[in-house]
């Protein structure tokens, strides 16, 4: 799965106080936060904040979830 990255163009304001790292329309934004340092996920009303190492924990986690996703959507196909 990709995430173009994409600017925050309607963002105002002198300094970036936060860098998008990735914006998927249907789903929501993900960007990094120079006021707290931390990772921000909004996905629609959920707003989750974590720390680098917390982002990164979901990085592999969800990495892991879409190789066994693949992995058993094969098994399905194969049952079937
Ligand atoms: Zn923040």
């Amino acid at each position: 799965m990709e995430f173009p990255p994409a600017p925050f163009g309607a963002d105002s304001g002198s300094s970036p106080r936060k860098q998008v790292l990735a914006i998927e329309p249907a789903l929501g934004a993900v960007f990094a936060c120079n006021g707290c340092e931390h990772i921000h996920l909004c996905f629609g009303d959920v707003h989750v904040r974590t720390d680098i190492a917390g982002f990164q924990s979901l990085v592999i986690l969800l990495n892991r979830a879409a190789a066994n996703f693949e992995i058993w959507a094969h098994n399905q196909r194969s049952a079937a």
